[in-house]
């Protein structure tokens, strides 16, 4: 039987079982055998019954003398056996089981791990698991004994058999290379796989799971240097030249009001360099909330509209896309740099040659849009799109010259390994003048005073303020639109009549959102009130208060994407959140946002509290990229990644690893 092969054609039992364990992702006998236990019940201590004491957890072993049914004062149905080993006698209750008692019949040779309880000072025994016992091997008692994520219609008892029964019949070859496996004396892929389902203790489970964890974050390094591999082989359809336009260049770049921060011009350097060589580049700019990355993207789009090539600027929303718009005009139009626009909504020079940067949204996609001479294309809030939509833009040119952009602060050594395929460009320092956003967890009792303060801010400053409501779904909902709504006619009409108020949600067509938001930013607006749909990339420098409310339900890499969207000019800026949760952990959590500025640290933290499945399972579209290890161990992430570095070069030596490794190219990657 091949591990590849679909889990229902092993066997009867399992064909009935496929469709149930398809809501469990397993598909093939390999999924089933890296169903892996997340916790194990300890039913090891076996003991004579005679020697059985109150209270412990313990399984005992004989033979079935009695078995018995009756009801409780309570009319609850009981069932009784009773079981002798050589030392004694124990009854075993169990409460409305009665099919048990076609099972555990007088006679039978049993196993019971349960809780020992006195009863009128006779002691029995509760059991939470029971099995005939078969030749010598128990799998359900008398052991550690594997608990599974189930689902309905699948028990950790079926899975234990089933994968039981597969271990022993399935030969697992391994996949690690020799060499490697013995450098860091791994056991052999099924020892540890018998391991981890079936440890004679927690210590070999730990260590077996790690050598799981290691051939896991070991192979997605090596699918990384592997793309990333045949990416170079790819050519530019045309080499150009950035020493030749050095002179414009600089005159774009001092026509900016502002000088380009340390970090903006390392970027830019780096780009530059790419955009001369002959592979086409593919790199990722990451950044802080703030820090800048769209002038470093117009800076790229002007060195390619002096090579006589196009480029298209995709962004996740219709908002951002029209902002980025107006942004390129801005600064690339004085330099006869024609700039279109394609959303749902909005089409501009969208015609073959009519622009020199097309910026857009998922329309950008269509397939009536072409490019003549596409040189470059740059996706902003890359997480935003899928593998496809980024694969699509790609191919809208040959040999093109990709930057994508992100905010998304994950740590350092997780983007290596996720994004090991990229190059990547950081800003790390924000421009000059940029203050701390002041941030509070504002309690309930000063609400009402908090709003007095707002409105002096706004008045003494003339600055503006955003209001955010709660987060209700993911996709926004006519629920959340409501509870918008009258969270606005609440501000408006009782808490700030004398201020100028608008309303943003998801439910908008993009025109009246475009509307909305040109007109806040012209300042006929004092406050914005909006559902989370401004949490990407809105670029307003005038506003410099942020309220979120129901703070409790964002995670803290959102809150600093929210409270990025003031602090964003050099007026002292604000983030005030409020929340109804008593919850000290999750009072310590929002309490961390007043006191840490970086998202890097935040998403490490973000980490640590929410685990790696649910921070990244966002990013993901529902795909989880490890099932065994996590992105938290730093030390097996890094020794996976040198070693994939260093089996690469002679990766076809490897024959398992090179046909999985060809099996899998297409695997999709987070988002
Ligand atoms: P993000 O990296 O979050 O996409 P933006 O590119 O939107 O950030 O830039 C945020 C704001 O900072 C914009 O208003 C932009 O004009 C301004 N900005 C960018 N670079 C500088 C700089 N070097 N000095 C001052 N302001 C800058
Ligand atoms: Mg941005």
């Amino acid at each position: 039987m091949l591990l590849t092969s679909p889990v229902g054609k092993v066997s009867k039992s399992l064909s009935l079982y496929a469709k149930r364990l398809g809501k469990l992702d397993i598909f093939t006998v390999e999924d089933l055998l890296y169903h892996l236990p997340f916790r194990y019940d300890d039913f090891s201590l076996v003991a004579p019954i005679s020697s059985v004491q109150e209270g412990e957890t313990v399984t005992i072993q004989g033979e079935v003398t009695n078995v018995a049914s009756a009801y409780t004062r309570f009319a609850k149905k009981i069932q009784k056996i009773s079981v002798q080993d050589e030392t004694g006698k124990i009854d075993a209750v169990w409460f409305n089981q009665p099919y048990l008692l076609n099972v555990l019949k007088k006679g039978e040779k049993v196993s019971l791990s349960g809780t020992a309880k006195s009863f009128k000072g006779k002691i029995m025994l509760q059991p939470k698991e029971y099995e005939i016992i078969y030749g010598t091997e128990t799998l359900h008692t008398g052991r550690l004994v594997p608990i599974y994520p189930e689902t309905r219609g699948v028990s950790s008892k079926w899975l234990r058999r089933q994968i039981h029964n597969l271990l022993e019949s399935s030969e697992i070859d391994n996949t690690l290379p020799p060499e490697t496996q013995r450098k860091l004396k791994f056991p052999d892929r099924q020892i540890a796989l018998k391991t981890v389902h079936f440890p004679e203790n927690l210590d070999s489970a730990e260590s077996a799971r790690r050598a799981l964890s290691f051939e896991e974050l070991f192979f997605l390094n090596l699918k990384m240097i592997s793309r990333k591999n045949s990416w170079e082989k790819k050519k530019t359809v045309k080499k150009l030249d950035i020493k030749l336009h050095k002179k414009e260049l600089n005159r774009l770049i001092s026509s900016l009001p502002f000088g380009l921060t340390d970090s903006q011009k390392k970027a830019v350097r780096e780009i530059f360099q790419d955009l001369e060589k002959t592979t086409p580049m593919n790199r990722l700019l990451q950044g802080d909330v703030g820090s800048g990355k769209t002038i470093v993207a117009a800076v790229a789009v002007f060195a390619i509209f002096k090579n006589n090539l196009q480029a298209v600027f995709m962004a996740p929303t219709e908002i951002l896309a029209a902002q980025h718009f107006k942004t390129l005009k801005r600064i690339l139009s004085p330099f006869d740099i024609k700039v279109g626009i394609a959303t749902g909504s909005k089409k501009e020079k969208i015609n073959q040659g009519e622009f020199d940067v097309l910026v857009g949204t998922h329309a950008l996609l269509e397939k009536k849009i072409e490019f003549s001479k596409l040189g470059l294309v740059i996706i902003d809030e890359q997480q935003r799109f899928g593998v496809t939509q980024r694969g699509i833009i790609r191919e809208k040119g040959k040999g093109v010259h990709v930057l994508t952009m992100t905010a998304t602060p994950i740590p350092r050594t997780v983007a290596l390994t996720l994004y090991g395929e990229l190059d990547l460009s950081t800003l790390t320092d924000m421009p000059k003048g940029r203050k701390v956003i002041k941030t509070w967890l504002v309690p309930e009792v000063k609400r009402e005073p908090s709003y007095d303060w707002i409105r002096k801010q706004i008045r003494a400053n003339l600055s503006q303020a955003f209001i955010i409501c709660p987060f209700i779904e993911d996709s926004e909902t006519m629920q959340a639109v409501k509870a918008a709504a009258s969270e606005f006619e609440r501000l408006k009409n009782n808490v700030f009549p004398d201020l100028r108020l608008a309303l943003l949600h998801g439910k908008l067509k993009p025109k009246e959102k475009d509307a909305i938001l040109d007109d806040f930013r012209k300042g006929i607006y004092d406050i914005l009130v909006a559902t989370p749909v401004v949490e990407v990339g809105i670029d307003i420098p005038n506003a410099t208060i942020i309220v979120i409310e129901a703070s409790e339900r964002f995670g803290l890499s959102q809150l600093h994407q929210l409270r990025g969207r003031v602090g964003r000019g050099d007026k002292q800026s604000y983030c005030l959140l409020f929340t109804d949760s008593k919850n000290p952990q999750t009072i310590s959590k929002l309490k961390a946002l007043e006191k840490i500025q970086l998202g890097a640290e935040l998403s490490e933290l973000d980490l640590k509290l929410r685990g790696p499945g649910e921070l990244y399972g966002k990013l993901q579209s529902g795909q989880n990229i490890l099932k065994i290890a996590s992105f938290t161990d730093f030390e097996l992430l890094e020794l996976a990644k040198t070693e994939a570095k260093y089996i690469f070069p002679n990766i076809s030596k490897y024959k398992n690893l090179k046909k999985k490794l060809d099996a899998d190219e297409d695997i999709i990657l987070p988002d």
